[in-house]
């Protein structure tokens, strides 16, 4: 069953930025759906209306198999929903903020404090429970956030950057207790940049490039993709005969390489699985009796993957403008087009 469906969804601020550009988002119930895009890319604006707290220019949303719009506050109760750097009341601790969550779900008080010392518990907040949240890091008061989140044992679970500021400790706590909300058929969906995050917690991907969703489909898959990617390996001998017939390896068009010295970087995007390129390449090798001194896949297998689909991305963008003024009978330079980059737009890192 689909939890969370969109179809042509489109946001567009001033009538000038265009934040999401017809996204058409499938969540199954129980998956864990990672949302992955650079700063800007419009992860905040897709879960801004999937809460119902703003209203799209064009397109739909549906929920539950149901019209999610602002005025579905039924709905949103279904929902938790942890924003990026999550504020809390200075002044009220853990227990106190959590049992005013709880009176705000309408909990009944004994229902609610078993579960914040249960939630306060799995995000390790029980040690500091009753301290002010006044002196909080930014770690705990997304542990808070996350709890919050829980609080009335949602359905759907939304959570924006949910390992911002953890530590490592901390980032694998948080994703276990995500992957368990998934065991108890819960959906989450959860919005990152922390690609190790996405590829430890997540069943589900979608990466997300200037609005446009670029790729979306299991992890597995994308797990895939990433693998055939790069083949690095150094060899000794006859180096122009293994040279001559590297492009043997798999149907033409679909192997590329680079050579330095006698190392190459052999880049395979056929459909066969990275072992089949081992066994093909560990072949070539017999074959023209060339001495091996190393081979490795790709280390960064998924972060190229990610990389590639976003350069890839860039690189159709700008044909298509470029096919846009022709057809216009523009030049380039004859219109001041005014792109809004942000300046962490050029990169996925990981910033913790
Ligand atoms: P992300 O969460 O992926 O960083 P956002 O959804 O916050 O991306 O932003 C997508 C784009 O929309 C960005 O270019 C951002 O500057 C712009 N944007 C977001 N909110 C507003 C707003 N309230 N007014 C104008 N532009 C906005």
């Amino acid at each position: 069953m689909s939890v969370i469906q969109t179809s042509d969804l489109t946001k567009i601020y001033d009538n000038r930025y265009i934040a999401l550009n017809a996204l058409n988002l499938n969540v199954e119930k129980g998956s864990i759906f990672g949302l992955v895009g650079p700063n800007g890319a419009g992860k905040s604006t897709t879960f801004r209306l999937l809460l119902g707290l703003q209203k799209p220019t064009a397109g739909s949303i549906s929920l539950f198999n149901e019209p999610m719009t602002p005025e579905r506050a039924d709905i949103r109760r279904r929902l938790g929903y942890l924003p990026t750097n999550p504020n809390f009341p200075k002044h009220m601790t853990p227990i106190t903020y959590l049992e005013f969550v709880g009176g705000v779900l309408g909990l009944d008080a004994r229902r609610a404090k078993i579960q914040l010392v249960r939630l306060l518990d799995s995000v390790d907040l029980s040690a500091i429970a009753s301290q002010p949240i006044k002196g909080f890091s930014t770690g705990m008061n997304t542990r808070l956030g996350i709890a919050a989140a829980l609080m009335g044992d949602p359905e759907l679970i939304i959570l924006d950057e949910p390992t911002s500021g953890l530590d490592p400790a901390g980032r694998k706590q948080t994703i276990e207790l995500i992957r368990e909300l998934a065991g108890r058929n819960r959906t989450v969906i959860i919005a990152t940049h922390i690609l190790a995050d996405v590829e430890r917690a997540c069943s589900d991907v979608g990466i997300l490039s200037h609005g446009r969703m670029i790729y979306s489909g299991p992890m597995a898959e994308m797990r895939r993709l990433a693998r055939q990617g790069n083949i690095h390996l150094e060899i000794e001998g006859n180096i122009g005969s293994f040279e001559q017939q590297i492009h043997t390896l798999d149907t033409p068009g679909t192997v590329t390489y680079e050579k330095i010295g006698s190392e190459f970087k052999i880049t395979l995007l056929g459909t066969e699985t990275l072992s089949e390129y081992m066994h093909r390449i560990l072949g070539l090798i017999d074959k023209t009796g060339v001495d091996l001194h190393f081979i490795r896949s790709g280390e960064d297998e998924i972060e190229e993957a990610f990389l590639r689909r976003l350069e890839d991305d860039r690189t159709r963008g700008a044909l298509r403008a470029a096919s846009w003024l022709n057809n216009q009978g523009l030049e380039n330079n004859d219109i001041d087009v005014q792109i809004k980059v942000d300046s962490n737009n050029a990169s996925l890192s990981d910033n913790t």
